[in-house]
C-alpha cells in the first residue's frame, strides 16, 4: 500500500480493569484512553453511527494525547466488533502498522517538517478508491509542522473531499495551521489530564517516572519523554541555577546542563532538543514560582519538591514580570526550533536575567 510517510504502528494501550480468566487483550479502542471523557462519547457516537467528520483537528499541547486520541478512533472505525478490541484482524493490522484502510502522515525522520512533497502523495493517495468499504482514515500527525506549500496543498484535499474518507489532524499550535485549513475541520481542544489519571496512565505503561506527577501538567506524553533520571538530574539543575544564578560565571554551569550526557561530538539536533527540554524546565519552574508568589499556597505547584528552590526564584528581580519572562522562555524555545544556535538561544532567554541581577548587585 501507498504512504506517505513511515508508517506508524498503533500504540497499544493496556486493558483498564483486569477479568477473570485468559489475559484480556489490550483493547486499542476510544474506551481504553484516559481523560477527554466527553470528546471520547462524542468520538464513539459518530463513529458508531458512521457520522465522522470528513476532517478533524485535535488540538493541544505536547504529550496530551492527541495521538493516542486519533489512533484509538482509528481503531474504534476499522475493528470488527467496533470498539477497538485488539485481537480481531482489523486490530491486528492496525497494531502491526499496515491496515490498508489507514494512512498516516508524520515529519520524517531528521526532518524538522512535513514537506509538500509529502502531501502531493497523500492527495494523490486519497484520489484513488478505497478499498475497503468501510471508507479511509488519515492521520496528519503534526499538522503545524506542515510547510507552508504543504499546507496550500492540503486545502485543496479539505475543500473536495472523497466521500468515505476522514482526516484527522493534530496539532500543538494551533496558530500555525493555515485559518483556512482549520475552518474546514472540526476542532477539538484537548485539555490537560488530571494527575490521578497522568498516574494511572503512568501505572498502565509501566512507568515509574522520576519526575513527580505533578510535573507533567496533565500531559501523560511528558511522563514517557521526561520521566528518566537524566530529565530529573537536569530539572534539578536548572532549579538551582535559576534559584542562584549569579552572573556570567553560572555560564558554564547551563553549558554542562546543555552537554550533559550528550557525545563529545553532540549533533546540532541533539543539542537543539536539549536547549528545548532545559527551556521547558525552566517554564515550567518559573511558572511555579509565580504561582507561589501570587497566591502564598502550593497547592497548584507542580515541582513541589522544589519548594525552596521556587521561593528562591520567586525572590529574585529578573523574573518578576512573569508575563516578560515566560514570553522569553517561549521565544527562546521558538529561536531553537530555527536555526539560531541552541547555546545562544538559551543564553538569551537565561543570560538577560543573570546580567540584571549582577547590575543590581553592583548598584
Ligand atoms: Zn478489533
Amino acid at each position: 500500500m501507498p504512504r506517505s510517510a513511515a508508517p506508524v504502528a498503533i500504540e497499544e494501550s493496556g486493558p483498564v480493569t483486569s477479568r477473570f480468566g485468559p489475559p484480556p487483550t489490550p483493547a486499542i479502542g476510544l474506551a481504553a484512553v484516559a481523560g477527554h471523557v466527553a470528546l471520547r462519547r462524542f468520538l464513539m457516537e459518530r463513529t458508531a453511527s458512521r457520522r465522522l467528520p470528513h476532517a478533524l483537528l485535535f488540538l493541544g499541547p505536547t504529550g496530551v494525547g492527541k495521538r493516542t486520541l486519533a489512533q484509538a478512533l482509528v481503531a474504534q472505525h476499522f475493528c470488527a466488533t467496533g470498539d477497538g478490541c485488539g485481537s480481531c484482524g482489523d486490530c491486528g493490522a492496525l497494531l502491526r502498522g499496515n491496515h490498508p484502510g489507514l494512512l498516516t502522515v508524520a515529519v520524517a525522520a531528521g526532518k524538522s517538517s512535513i514537506s509538500i512533497e509529502q502531501v502531493q502523495k497523500l492527495a494523490h493517495d486519497l484520489s484513488l478508491s478505497a478499498q475497503d468499504e468501510r471508507g479511509r482514515m488519515t492521520l496528519l500527525l503534526g499538522a503545524d509542522r506542515m510547510t507552508a506549500a504543504a499546507q496550500d496543498a492540503l486545502l485543496k484535499t479539505l475543500e473536495e473531499p472523497r466521500p468515505g474518507n476522514v482526516l484527522v489532524l493534530t496539532a500543538t499550535r494551533g496558530d500555525a495551521v493555515l485559518p483556512t485549513i482549520r475552518s474546514r475541520c472540526q476542532r477539538f481542544a484537548l485539555l490537560p489530564l488530571a494527575v490521578t489519571e497522568v498516574a494511572a496512565v503512568a501505572a498502565r505503561l509501566g512507568i515509574t517516572p522520576a519526575i513527580p506527577f505533578e510535573v507533567a501538567a496533565g500531559c501523560p506524553g511528558v511522563l514517557v519523554e521526561w520521566g528518566g533520571p537524566l530529565v530529573d538530574r537536569l530539572r534539578r539543575g536548572v532549579a538551582k541555577l535559576l534559584a542562584e544564578e549569579r552572573g556570567r560565571e553560572d555560564l558554564p554551569k547551563w553549558l554542562a546542563l546543555l552537554h550533559e550526557e550528550q557525545p563529545e561530538e553532540a549533533e546540532p539536533a541533539q543539542l537543539r532538543a536539549r536547549a528545548r527540554l532545559l527551556l521547558r524546565l525552566a517554564g515550567s519552574l518559573v511558572r511555579d514560582a509565580v504561582v507561589l508568589r501570587a497566591s502564598g499556597g502550593t497547592a497548584t505547584i507542580r515541582n513541589l519538591d522544589q519548594a525552596e528552590r521556587l521561593a528562591q526564584i520567586a525572590g529574585r528581580a529578573e523574573w518578576a514580570d512573569a508575563g516578560a519572562a515566560l514570553s522569553r522562555l517561549a521565544r527562546a524555545a521558538d529561536r531553537v526550533e530555527g536555526n539560531v544556535d541552541p547555546a545562544s538561544a538559551l543564553f538569551c532567554a537565561l543570560q538577560p536575567a543573570a546580567d540584571e541581577a549582577a547590575r543590581a548587585a553592583e548598584a
